[in-house]
């Protein structure tokens, strides 16, 4: 047994892959302002092609979160298919092997982190997704002691404040650092996106 139960990851996925929906316009709006405005249209249809893979064929959660990240990777164009493809890859692999308690999700986000500092070859601060990741990671072994539950709250909230203190950040990395200076004061559609991962995991994943 993982940390958490098949159903549970397929639960997030559809939740994530809702309000991915809702916000794709959102997310595109953030894009235009600073990359090539498809930050929503490209979560959308990879989340959408993750929200038709058929939960009960998966024998863990491990295999069916693996699935979703390679959809990610296959349907996503552009810097965030990879990156949220290997953030599900990593996450996948540490959560099957891992304990059945929130020290096994604790594991798997920090492997899902990694996979998007490697991959990426990005670090905090640099105004990307990460800068919303990382904090959240923290927060969650900080509170990991008070169960799943209080953790993954207090994740996402250090999600979204790591988002928006990115905001005030000048862009290092992917399309937005072509603008320099001019990226102060942007959110960032990756770190926004990224938080709304972690508010989705908080609703659906706490046991
Ligand atoms: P593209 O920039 O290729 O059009 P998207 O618009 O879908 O891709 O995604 C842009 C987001 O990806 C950015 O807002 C940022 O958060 C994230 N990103 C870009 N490059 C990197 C990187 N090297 N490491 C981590 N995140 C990155
Ligand atoms: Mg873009
Ligand atoms: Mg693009």
């Amino acid at each position: 047994m993982a940390a958490i139960s098949t159903e549970q990851a397929g639960a997030w996925l559809a939740d994530y892959a809702q309000v991915i929906g809702e916000n794709a316009a959102m997310l595109t709006d953030l894009d235009r302002q600073t990359g090539d405005a498809d930050h929503g249209s490209n979560m959308d249809r990879g989340m959408k092609a993750v929200a038709a893979l058929d939960v009960s064929s998966f024998d863990s959660p491990g295999a069916l979160l693996k699935k979703a990240g390679m959809t990610l990777v296959s349907n996503v164009g552009g810097a965030s298919g990879p990156l949220y493809g290997t953030f599900f890859l990593r996450f996948a692999g540490a959560l099957d092997d891992g304990p059945d308690d929130a020290s096994g999700l604790l594991g798997a986000l920090r492997a899902g982190l990694e996979g998007i500092e490697q991959r990426g070859k990005a670090e905090r601060g640099d105004k990307t997704m990460i800068d919303a990741l990382a904090p959240a990671v923290e927060a969650f072994e900080t509170q990991s002691g008070a169960g799943t539950s209080a953790a993954l709250t207090a994740a996402a909230k250090a999600a979204a404040r790591g988002r928006d203190e990115a905001t005030d950040l000048i862009a290092r990395k992917g399309r937005a650092s072509y603008l320099g200076e001019r990226s102060k004061g942007k959110q960032d559609p990756g770190a926004t996106s990224m938080t709304l991962l972690l508010e989705s995991a908080a609703r659906t994943l706490g046991s």
